[in-house]
Order: structure tokens, then C-alpha cells, then sequence
């Protein structure tokens, strides 16, 4: 009788345990794409619960990056749908785990293409999380198993809000321009960063292939660093912007004469291009010891491949890639784009319209960055 009763009392405070923990998690709502192939649609779901070192967001914006488009439609491979993207977040924190000590409720935060690393490895502690080195150590913030929480597929800020631990979310002033903070912690990070560790000084000549979402804000940096720029892009309608944005020279690649003598030309050149290329047409353009730093991620079937002959012959020049950067980076980058008013150029757009930014930025006429405003998911999409 007495085990009967000791029986009981495990089978209900099991059921109890996972009743309180089903209610913890956080009901969510954003659009999610369901195959590779297909449009956006509404998505209910739910993220885990608020843990002692987690925030909770209620998100206002959503940055749609030319990752997003190359996930959603399985560019590097298979992926798992239903799929929520967005990793170009900023909201405002309403609930915070016991120990969290950066944010407090009523606080802005930025969250970008991570929401979870290891912490002890050599790389976490040098404050590089991106380049973690512990296997499924670095979280992403869409469509990855989330060791930290059973393996389930994290969800991006195609959303109404988001859990992050709060090592992986960046402070936001509260006057900042919101709608233009999202593309800050991918665009912006990830062209700040390499510009900052290939040191660009004043003087120096830089040159940016790609003057897209990240290309635009590589200019804005490197301009800012003192740099003489060079825009090299496939679009003619860019011309303008980029001189606008700061930028000396032009290059419209698909017109030769405006290629030539460029040799021996620049110290760094940044690479953001999403398709096929040759990176020996830019290594050609480096000065001795210069370097070329990749950052665009082609999809498989069109990833460029480096003629290591022809940089043998060419000499003493570098190619390395770089991913995004470190969250103190990311911090430190933030600053620094309040601070001299460094932003994207952003077009605001409805949930309703993500397909249509999709195409644009899919057929080149994206300008610079579409940003979804997350109010939207609460109203209904004008009738067609
Ligand atoms: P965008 O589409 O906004 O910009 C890409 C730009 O490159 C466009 O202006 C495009 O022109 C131009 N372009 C295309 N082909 C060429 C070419 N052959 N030569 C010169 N310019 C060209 O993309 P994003 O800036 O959002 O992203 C760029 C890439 O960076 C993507 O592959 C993305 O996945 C990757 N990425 C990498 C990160 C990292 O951590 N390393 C982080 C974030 C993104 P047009 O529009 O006319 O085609
Ligand atoms: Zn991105």
C-alpha cells in the first residue's frame, strides 16, 4: 500500500513537472516558410521557457538578409521547415531571467546571428562565440538543433518575440533609430569586424566587391575609418548611392574598360558577393601583403573556386573569410554606429510583403535592406 502511494505521488509530480514546464515555454507568432519552394504563411509556435540567464523579447523590427533567402530556399543544403528566419532582431525586454545582470525589464536589446555558444571553449573566451570550437557549441538563431535546450530547432525573428540568453544580446540606447538597428548586428558586424582586424587606417585604399545589404554599411565603415574606398558591383543603378555613400570610384564589373589598371591598387577588399566569381579578379587588385577577406557565401552549386596557381604567381597576398563577429564586437559595433550615425538604408515593410522582398532581393533590386515591422503581424494584410 505504502509503495502504491509513493507510486502516486512520483506520477504526479512527474505530470506536474511537465505541466509547469509546457507552461513556461513562450507562445510565439511570425511567418515561417514550409518547403524550399514555398511562400511565407503565418506560424504559431512556442520557444523555451525564460531561463535564469535568458531575456524575453517583445520584437519591433526583423532585418531580411541575403542569408535568409539562401536558407529558405536550401542554397547550401537541406534544411528544416517549417522554418521561421530572421537574425537581424531588435525589441524591447519584458521579462528577465533571476540572474540576469545586463538587461532590466523596459530595456532595448539587439540580437543577431547567435543565440548560444559554449563559453569555455579557447574561442568563447577570447570573445570570438562565432568561431566556437566545441561541436554544436554555437547556436544560430534559425534553423539549428539547440543543444542548450534538447535539440530543438531554433526559431528566428520572423516574429512577435524571442528567448536569448543575455551574453548573445546587445544593448540599444532608447532614442536609437529602431527600424534601423536589426541589419546592425548582421550586415553590420560582419563588415565592421574584418575591417577592424585587417586594421583599415586612414589613407588606406579598400576596395568592396558586393554593395548590397552588407556592402553598403562596409562602405559606411571603412569611410569612417579613413579609408578610400572602391565599390566594385554588377548594378548601375548603385553607382549613385555608393558615391553618395562615401565611396571615391564605381567599378561596374561587367564593363571591362573600368576594370583595368586597378592592379596593385588596395591594402583590404572585402568581398560580400552571393554568386559565382572569380576571387583571382580581386586578389590581382591587392598591393603585396594585402588582403581579401570573404565574407559572401555563394549557394554550393556557384561557390567561387581560388586558382591557387594563379596566387602563387601573383605573390605575397592573403584570402581569409570571416564570419560575422564576437558579441563584445558587436557591442563595440553598435556604439560605434550610434555614435557617427552609421546605418542601413531601409525600406520598412508589412509581414505580408516578405515574398515580394524575397524576389527583390533575389533579382537585384533590393535597396539596401528590407526590415519587417513586427506590428504588422497583428493586422490584417489588405485584401489582394
Ligand atoms: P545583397 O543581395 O543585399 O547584396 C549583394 C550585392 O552583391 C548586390 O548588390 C549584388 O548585386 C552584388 N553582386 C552580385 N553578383 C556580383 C558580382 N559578381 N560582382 C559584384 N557584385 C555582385 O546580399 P547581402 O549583402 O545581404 O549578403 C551578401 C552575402 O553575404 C550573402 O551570400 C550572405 O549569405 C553572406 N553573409 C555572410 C555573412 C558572414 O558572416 N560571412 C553574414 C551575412 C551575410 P545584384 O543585387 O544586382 O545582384
Ligand atoms: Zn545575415
Amino acid at each position: 500500500m505504502r509503495n502504491r502511494n509513493i507510486l502516486w505521488l512520483l506520477v504526479f509530480l512527474l505530470a506536474g513537472g511537465t505541466l509547469w514546464a509546457e507552461e513556461t515555454r513562450i507562445p510565439a507568432k511570425g511567418y515561417a516558410v514550409f518547403s524550399k519552394e514555398g511562400s511565407f504563411q503565418p506560424y504559431t509556435f512556442t520557444r523555451h521557457a525564460v531561463g535564469e540567464e535568458d531575456i524575453l523579447l517583445d520584437l519591433l523590427y526583423c532585418g531580411i538578409c541575403h542569408t535568409d533567402l539562401h536558407f529558405v530556399r536550401g542554397d547550401w543544403g537541406e534544411e528544416p521547415y517549417p522554418m521561421v528566419p530572421g537574425h537581424e532582431m531588435v525589441g524591447k525586454v519584458v521579462r528577465v531571467g533571476k540572474k540576469v545582470k545586463k538587461f532590466q525589464v523596459g530595456d532595448y536589446a539587439a540580437v543577431g546571428c547567435m543565440v548560444n555558444s559554449c563559453g569555455h571553449c579557447g574561442m568563447c573566451q577570447r570573445g570570438e562565440e562565432q568561431y566556437c570550437e566545441t561541436p554544436g557549441g554555437r547556436i544560430l538563431s534559425y534553423a539549428v538543433p539547440d543543444t542548450f535546450h534538447g535539440n530543438e530547432i531554433t526559431c528566428g525573428g520572423y516574429a512577435n518575440n524571442m528567448v536569448v540568453s543575455e551574453k548573445f544580446a546587445v544593448k540599444v540606447p532608447q532614442d536609437a533609430p529602431m527600424e534601423k538597428i536589426g541589419p546592425l548586428m548582421c550586415a553590420g558586424i560582419t563588415t565592421y569586424s574584418p575591417l577592424k582586424f585587417t586594421r583599415v587606417k586612414k589613407g588606406d585604399k579598400v576596395g568592396v566587391a558586393g554593395f548590397g545589404g552588407l556592402g553598403h554599411m562596409a562602405v559606411q565603415y571603412a569611410v569612417a575609418f579613413g579609408a578610400e574606398v572602391t565599390v566594385f558591383d554588377v548594378n548601375e543603378s548603385k553607382r549613385q548611392d555608393a558615391l553618395a555613400m562615401g565611396a571615391t570610384k564605381f567599378v561596374n564589373v561587367r564593363n571591362p574598360e573600368e576594370c583595368q589598371g586597378l592592379e596593385h591598387t588596395f591594402r583590404v577588399i572585402l568581398s560580400t558577393i552571393p554568386a559565382k566569381y572569380d576571387p583571382i579578379f580581386y586578389v590581382n587588385m591587392l598591393q603585396t601583403d594585402g588582403e581579401l577577406v570573404i565574407v559572401g557565401l555563394p549557394a554550393t552549386e556557384n561557390t567561387p573556386m581560388l586558382n591557387t596557381a594563379a596566387l602563387v604567381i601573383l605573390g605575397r597576398r592573403h584570402v581569409c573569410g570571416s564570419q560575422i563577429g564576437g558579441i563584445a564586437e558587436s557591442q563595440e559595433m553598435m556604439d560605434f554606429s550610434i555614435k557617427h550615425g552609421i546605418y542601413p538604408h531601409v525600406e520598412v515593410i508589412p509581414v505580408w510583403k516578405i515574398d515580394e522582398a524575397f524576389e527583390h532581393l533575389q533579382n537585384g533590386t533590393a535597396k539596401y535592406r528590407y526590415v519587417i515591422d513586427l506590428k504588422t503581424l497583428d493586422q490584417t494584410p489588405p485584401k489582394k
